[in-house]
């Protein structure tokens, strides 16, 4: 499939942020919609931006590719749901040439699962080889309750799709006091049972997301002591490029990842979406790429200390969501 935009990806020599270090890693929010509403992301009536406002594919395409010659290796594309942004597997269809030329080391996604069954043969086939997909609870009722509108069933075909297509698949769930909590042990084998990962993630409610603030806190301190009375748990040092923290489990054979959401996270997050903001005027500003160049390696250089690059633009929102605090590989 041609490239959306012919942009040359030749390197331009690596994006160094302030503290020195490489920007290797970039997740990319396609889309601010989704077909869930989740309790602790969004309202029920959200308004989402206009059109106008948001990158179209052509601009993504281009500017994945200016942060590619610039040396990211791996790119993580991420909503919303982004698998609901309309003519997406275009957009995955033109990254995949970097992954061809080498360019980059890794195209992913992080996804609600609802539209796999549709979407994971297509995925695999342009080169995707990992998924995290966001699953909160195994049961039915819960998880309409979590999510509103979706539904497990879907979700559940849709990790079923993804393995039998070859796609590696982690699941991340939120850690909700009252509503999943009892459920960990039960996730962590059934996961860990399927050959995929488990991070747990840990929630703090920062904004109104439609109802009030949320009293579902659960710190993973307490979680992780309430697993290590049924399972071993062995501290490991490997590190997916994210910031959570990994455990062996003897009993399963598989690793567990904890991840804890702070302020800063969505510190990060915010400027990157003001960041965001910046690159679509350069963009749209003219065909080359000179102008979007230079936002580019200004931007990065007011980055403050984090582990990755995020273009995002939903921070007129409090909302916190998975897709946007999770990384973890
Ligand atoms: S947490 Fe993810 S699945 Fe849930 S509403 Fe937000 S973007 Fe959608």
């Amino acid at each position: 499939m041609p490239a959306l935009y012919d942009y040359d990806s030749r390197p331009r020599g690596t994006l160094v942020d302030p503290f020195g270090r490489a920007i290797t890693y970039l997740r990319v929010s396609v889309t601010d919609r989704c077909d869930f509403r989740c309790v602790y992301c969004m309202s029920e009536n959200m308004a989402f931006l206009p059109k106008a406002d948001l990158l179209s594919l052509e601009e993504l395409d281009r500017l994945c590719g200016a942060f590619i010659a610039r040396g990211v290796r791996k790119l993580r594309l991420t909503g919303g749901e982004p698998l609901v942004r309309r003519g997406i597997m275009t957009l995955v269809a033109s990254l995949a040439r970097h992954l061809s030329t080498g360019a980059l080391d890794e195209l992913t996604l992080t996804t609600n699962g609802s539209q796999l069954p549709k979407y994971a043969g297509e995925l695999a086939g342009h080169g995707v080889r990992r998924i995290n997909v966001s699953l909160d609870t195994l049961d039915p009722d819960k998880f309409r309750a979590v999510t509103r509108w979706g539904e497990l069933d879907k979700v559940l075909a849709g990790i079923d799709a993804a393995q039998a297509a070859g796609l590696k698949v982690k699941i991340n769930a939120v850690a909700l006091k009252g509503i999943n909590e009892d459920e960990f042990p039960a996730l962590l084998e059934w996961a860990h049972g399927r050959g995929m990962e488990l991070t747990l993630i840990e929630v703090m409610p920062l904004g109104d997301v439609g109802e009030g603030r949320l009293d579902q806190y659960l710190p993973l301190s307490i979680v992780r002591a309430r697993l290590a009375e049924r399972f071993t748990l062995e501290d490991i040092d490997y590190r997916s490029g994210g910031p959570a923290r990994y455990v062996d489990v003897a009993e399963t054979g598989g690793r567990l990842g904890f991840v804890r959401v702070t302020c800063m996270g969505t510190l990060y997050m915010c400027l990157g979406q003001e960041d965001a903001a910046d690159l679509r005027s350069p963009l749209r500003a003219s065909e080359g790429n000179d102008l979007l160049d230079a936002e580019i390696a200004e931007a990065i250089s007011r980055k403050p200390k984090g582990h990755d690059f995020i273009i995002d633009r939903r921070h007129q929102r409090p909302a916190l969501s998975r897709h946007m605090s999770v990384t973890g590989g």
